[in-house]
């Protein structure tokens, strides 16, 4: 595939927002360029809305869920929906790499990614079902039913642009409720697309609404009306905490998928050859900007050389360019923001005595676009330096060494995040004290593979609460009521 640069695709009929059924502009008429982060290109314009338009969402939103849907009807927009995603699969990949810069490759795998979700979701609307206890206690039946919550806030960024909001989106539908989709202002399209896609199966007007632009007055309007009673929220910390706030006086819902800081520790007892190869897989997808990719890497002092030696082996053989080419593995950073981030941390660790042993050095490009950085590995990292403190989101593994078991998990755990850790380790019976030991959502154990539809992941600590996937993901939408009826 080699796709054209111009965003004409059939899957964005409309540059807009999404409200009660019907494209719509904005109403101040301003509009937001959405670039090709590799090029600079214009892909698109689409409609800067504020808080008129989110005001008017949530209106029809909440006007939609409270005419029930069968359970069945609902499941059925899923199935379809998954079934389009499917049959797009090409078109979608073409529209994310384009907006988002990752490498097409990595674009398909996230509409697939992305399509389990409407299936998963709709293999467990069963969940919803009323359960009854098989006795009367103090003369009364007891039932708990799972009720629509209502409306919801879906709020996602632009790392994957597609899959993070169908982590959210089958969920709501499913249980019933009506949604309210804020995108990141820097990948809309995708989300655009979605809501194209949910439109030709057949949702109803109202149930799915999409609002574009300004952050700060959508996210107020978002957390103050009291009609909206869940917020699910993909980002930053930072963001998280101030929805948090912003929402108390109603006492929202929340789903918080915050920002990580992932140790990946590698025993001497690691099969080295598949614990670098795991470190690939976790650290480079999306250029390093994702929340669960290996941030901290702890490496056995006495396999540090040799691990250091393969993952540098595999960093040489990967191609940085522009996403939409074929062969390239590593594409830009999202903008120029992100790229400085980066070489800050790369600065100071150097600045603080670590070592690079792979990578040039960054230079930015004369422009805002192609922020391509360089795949780099440092070693003699330090827990005081910024790469380990904060989380990088770009391709730097920042190594550091370690002597026990006991030091290894105490480091690890040694951050106020608590989304993702790795281990790689042949003793099953570290593998089992580390995972209990570890402060974190998510672990993996010999692998670097992110989480997957079919089971529930989330984070602890400062990565936020609630869970996506799963049977669990679902019931984040659904209220439960008990009912006692006096026999
Ligand atoms: P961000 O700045 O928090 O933005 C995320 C979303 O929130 C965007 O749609 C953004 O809109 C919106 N937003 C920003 N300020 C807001 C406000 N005051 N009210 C309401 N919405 C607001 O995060 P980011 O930099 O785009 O994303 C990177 C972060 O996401 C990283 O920390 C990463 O770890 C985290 N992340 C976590 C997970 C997970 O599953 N835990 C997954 C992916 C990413 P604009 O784009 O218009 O600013």
């Amino acid at each position: 595939m080699n796709p054209s640069r111009t965003l004409c695709s059939p899957l964005l009929p409309q540059y807009a927002g999404y409200i009660d059924g019907k494209w719509r502009s904005a109403q101040s008429n301003r509009m937001l360029i959405v670039r090709d982060p590799a090029t600079g290109d214009r892909l698109a314009e689409v409609p800067d809305m504020g808080e008129a338009e989110a005001l008017a969402a949530i209106e029809a939103a909440d006007h939609a869920w409270r005419t029930p849907v069968p359970t069945g009807e609902r499941k059925q927009w899923l199935v379809d929906i998954h079934s389009k995603l499917l049959a797009n699969r090409d078109e979608l990949a073409r529209i994310i790499t384009l907006e988002q810069g990752k490498p097409l490759k990595e674009a398909q795998v996230e509409v697939d990614y992305a399509a389990g979700f409407f299936q998963v979701f709709a293999s467990h609307l069963e969940r919803l079902k009323p359960s009854t206890l098989d006795k009367t206690i103090r003369g009364a039946s007891w039932t708990a039913h799972h009720r629509p919550a209502g409306v919801a806030a879906l709020i996602t960024p632009w790392n994957f642009p597609l899959a993070t909001l169908a982590k959210k989106l089958p969920a709501a539908l499913g249980a019933g409720c009506s949604v309210v989709i804020k995108p990141a202002e820097l990948t809309p399209l995708s989300a655009i697309a979605l809501v194209h896609l949910c439109e030709q199966a057949g949702v109803p007007a109202g149930r799915v609404n999409l609002v574009i632009g300004q952050p700060a007055p959508i996210g107020k309007v978002l957390c103050e009306h009291p009609a909206v009673r869940v917020i699910s929220f993909t980002g930053s910390t930072r963001t998280g905490q101030l929805l948090l706030r912003d929402s108390a006086a109603h006492v929202k819902r929340l789903a918080l998928e915050l920002g990580g800081n992932a140790p990946f520790l590698v025993f001497d007892d690691a099969d080295l050859e598949a614990a670098a190869s795991a470190l690939m897989v976790s650290k480079f997808r999306c250029a390093g900007q994702t929340c669960v990719c290996a941030n901290r890497v702890y490496v056995h002092e006495t396999v540090l050389d040799k691990f250091t030696e393969m993952v540098a082996e595999r960093l040489s053989k990967l191609k940085v360019g522009d996403g939409a080419q074929p062969d390239t593995d590593i594409g830009p950073l999202i903008n120029r923001a992100t790229f400085e981030k980066v070489a800050r941390h790369v600065q100071d660790a150097l600045d603080r005595g670590a070592k690079r042993v792979v990578g040039d050095e960054a230079k930015p490009p004369g422009n805002d676009w192609g922020n391509f950085f360089p795949p780099t590995v440092l070693t003699g990292i330090t827990p005081e330096m910024a790469v380990f403190q904060e989380e990088t989101f770009g391709p730097v593994v920042a190594i550091s060494k370690f002597q026990s078991e006991t030091e290894a998990i105490e480091s690890a755990n040694s951050t106020p995040y608590g989304l993702a850790a790795y281990v790689c380790t042949r003793d099953s019976q570290r593998a089992q004290r580390c995972t209990e030991q570890l402060a974190f959502g998510y672990i993996g154990i010999n692998t670097g593979t992110g989480p997957i539809p079919d089971i529930p992941f989330g984070g602890v600590k400062l990565s936020g609460f609630g869970r996506e996937g799963g049977a669990e993901g679902l019931l984040e939408f659904s209220e439960i009521q008990t009912v006692a009826a006096a026999e």
